[in-house]
């Protein structure tokens, strides 16, 4: 029986019920204030909200603490645990917790990536305090979500530029509605729904795996017989031991105030999506990290391994993280929502044109945002969006678009009426305005974005930090453009359709995966980057550096940083990959062909002794020993190759290198290795197949 969620939702967070209780009437008030809109405590509040967390805690079982963070570009969150223990005196000790630990820690910066941000022998970093993020408990500790930045200042993690581009986007969003003559507005929400996919393996078999183990994808592996092709997997019949895990982890998430909404199989078989109630974008980010975490340990509760690889199988549906976005301000206007008469409303075709702009401006940013090495399996693989940016709008919205491209305003727009079943007994339901373009990387869904691009196991921090950014940037011009206009409606009209004429490039309605299109947005000019090698370089555009600086979300030294740390994570990654082929080539790929040439070479010996004929066995035999020469041919290749392209004279240029010629050579391997896995029989190969991994959960 499931649990009921009511009864559990937040009992593990530190939560405006709980502070209730807790804390004196006005500093209740207080805290609540700046949890809600953020700000600073002072020193003595901070002491009196640690001490009722610390109570809390400890009544909850509690023994330690820590400042969540979250290193750049490592996608799982980083806990230093401290307990609460005192410095003993008299040989006791006493369970204590400040203010000044609840806001500032200071773990050791020197073992994470800073880009050369920071020299080793200075390797202090700080943890501040996220008020506007809830506090909780995991695992006996108390957790405090935290924005990670070095000794000098800079960010060194995911979390502080968002925070630093949701007071943008707010702060320039709140100008533009005054503009709107809108007096109560006093701040922008940006609100993010992330949809998690995954996939699940059974913990035995994924141990057979280095590959999988290693690198979190499949490294060589042949086709199943089947794949998706029949189209029964996507919401299809949840296996039970997976519903199991499922309801474990759901619990989790619940006591942990998460809201775990929706959940259900996947396109590819052993693939799976939960997605929980969308939230702001900081505790979005926050959430999701921790969904990831409980992702994978539940899973291995239930003898099961769950891969949040982008691509952890060839030739079935990698997994992605939908970003659903929208902009809402604190008196409940969704700045995305076009109502009832999309025509009439200038504040939502204003702001859909600043977005068109932004989008179009910031293509490789955004692209690059949603990007990982994995995601380069992905992307443009006929499954998800294509590597090029576009935005679709549907037929009310884009109809609206076209005819203010064409006559300046809109004047109409498309009802999106009923849907008859054409049954008495079923209900008419209201159709939406728009219908779902599952192609496009940048759906607009009613009422929000959905970014459909983003790698499953990225963060979500950097994107909607350019999501938020690249809004700020927009608004501030429309602000700077419209203010002091005489007659302001006759403004607003002109400048948005001046905006939607120079980015209408941005809108495609078509197939997203289709040949044409590619050859179409090479027309149109935008940009296609194949690789995240490709689109990393953006990150010291102009127009980069020029917004990130404006509104100081990054200085182009934290740019910079930035532009080194991927490069060298690029190149991690393909090193661990080509290494591990490597190695299972050489320890149990080879060794098992080599037996089976063995065994083959007696038969055909012992046949033809037998006087019979050995065709069929020799030929078999000389077919296997071609593949194991060109498999043994190409581990050496690949261990030159990886090696020069690890000794490049820089990261840029090492990236390149893996991507075009260790790549190449891996694939150079798994050819032959591939070919040999289907036609030697299966207990002779040495480890479970794609067959075992995805169809035997
Ligand atoms: P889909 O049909 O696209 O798979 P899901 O229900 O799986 O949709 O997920 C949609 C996500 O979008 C959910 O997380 C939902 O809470 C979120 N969402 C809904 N409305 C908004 C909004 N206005 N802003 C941001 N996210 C939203
Ligand atoms: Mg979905």
């Amino acid at each position: 029986m499931g649990v009921n969620i009511e009864k559990v939702f937040g009992e593990n967070v530190f939560d405006d019920a709980v502070m209730k209780v807790r804390l004196p009437k006005s500093d209740f008030e207080t805290v609540k204030k700046l949890m809600h809109e953020g700000g600073e405590i002072t020193e003595d509040l901070a002491d009196v909200v640690a001490q009722a967390m610390k109570e809390w805690a400890l009544e909850k079982g509690a023994t330690h603490y820590t400042h969540v963070f979250q290193p750049y570009v490592i996608s799982v969150g980083a806990e230093k645990h401290d307990s609460f223990a005192s410095v003993p005196e008299n040989g006791r000790i006493e369970n204590t917790f400040t203010g000044e630990e609840l806001l500032k820690g200071e773990p050791d910066a020197s073992s994470f990536p800073s880009g050369g941000l920071r020299e080793t022998c200075g390797a202090r970093g700080y943890t501040a305090w996220d008020i506007t993020s809830p506090v909780y408990i995991k695992e006996d500790t108390l957790c405090i979500p935290t924005a990670f930045c070095s000794y000098t200042g800079e960010s060194l993690d995911t979390k502080t530029p968002l925070l630093k581009a949701m007071h943008a986007v707010s702060k320039q969003g709140v100008r533009l509605m005054r503009l709107f003559g809108n007096e109560v507005t006093n701040r922008i929400y940006s609100y993010v729904g992330p949809e998690q996919e995954y996939f699940l393996v059974d913990r035995e078999k994924y141990l057979k795996r280095p590959d999988l183990i290693y690198s979190g994808r499949t490294l060589f592996g042949a086709k199943a017989p089947k794949g998706q092709e029949m189209d029964d997997q996507y919401f299809g019949s949840i296996p039970p031991r997976v519903k199991a895990f499922m309801e474990d982890l759901n619990t989790k998430l619940w006591k942990l105030g998460i809201t775990a909404k929706t959940q259900h199989c996947e396109v590819a078989p052993g693939q799976f999506e939960i997605a929980p109630i969308f939230s702001i974008s900081n505790v979005a980010l926050d959430n999701n990290l921790l969904v990831m975490d409980l992702l994978k340990k539940t899973a291995k509760s239930h003898g099961m391994i769950c891969l949040l690889h982008e691509k952890p199988f060839d030739g079935i549906n990698g997994s992605g993280k939908h970003n659903n976005w929208s902009l809402t301000t604190d008196d409940g206007i969704n700045l995305f929502k076009p109502g009832k008469e999309p025509e009439n409303n200038k504040l939502f075709q204003l702001v859909l044109a600043c977005t068109m702009a932004a989008v179009d401006t910031h293509a490789v940013l955004l692209r690059l945002a949603a990007s990982n090495t994995g995601n380069d399996h992905r992307l443009g693989a006929n499954e998800a969006p294509p590597a090029i940016i576009s935005m679709y709008l549907g037929d009310q919205v884009g109809d609206v678009v076209e005819q203010i491209i064409k006559n300046g305003k809109a004047t109409s727009s498309l009802s999106s009426g009923e849907i008859d079943f054409g049954i008495k007994k079923l209900p008419k339901l209201e159709k939406d305005p728009t219908d779902r373009n599952r192609t496009s990387p940048f759906a607009f869904t009613g009422n929000r974005f959905e970014f459909r691009m983003v790698a499953s196991s990225n963060t979500i921090g950097d994107v909607n930090t350019v999501l938020n950014v690249m809004m700020a940037e927009q608004f501030e011009k429309a602000v700077a453009a419209l203010e002091g206009a005489e007659d302001f409606d006759k403004a607003v009209e002109e400048y948005t359709a001046k905006l939607m004429k120079e980015h209408a490039r941005i809108v495609f309605n078509g197939n997203g995966y289709s040949e044409e299109w590619t050859v179409e947005a090479e027309k149109r000019g935008l940009p296609n980057c194949k690789s995240i090698v490709d689109a990393i370089p953006s990150l010291l555009d102009e127009t980069t550096i020029e917004m990130y600086g404006k509104f100081g979300v990054l200085s182009k030294a934290e740019l910079e940083a930035r532009k080194e740390i991927l490069f060298e994570q690029y190149a991690g990654v393909r090193n661990i990959e080509a290494l591990t082929m490597v190695d299972m080539a050489n320890k149990m790929l080879i060794p098992a062909v080599v037996k089976y040439t063995k065994k083959l070479a007696d038969t055909v010996l012992a046949v033809k002794e037998a006087g019979v004929d050995a065709t069929v066995q020799t030929e078999m035999l000389s077919e296997v020993s071609e593949k194991l020469v060109e498999m043994k041919n190409a581990v050496k290749d690949l261990e030159d190759i990886t090696e020069k392209a690890a000794n490049a004279e820089d990261a840029q240029t090492s990236a390149i290198a893996y991507k075009d010629e260790v790549m190449a050579a891996m694939a150079a391997l798994r050819k032959p290795a591939d070919e040999l896995e289907v036609i030697m029989p299966k207990e002779a190969w040495p480890m479970p197949t794609y067959g075992d991994l995805i169809f035997e959960l």
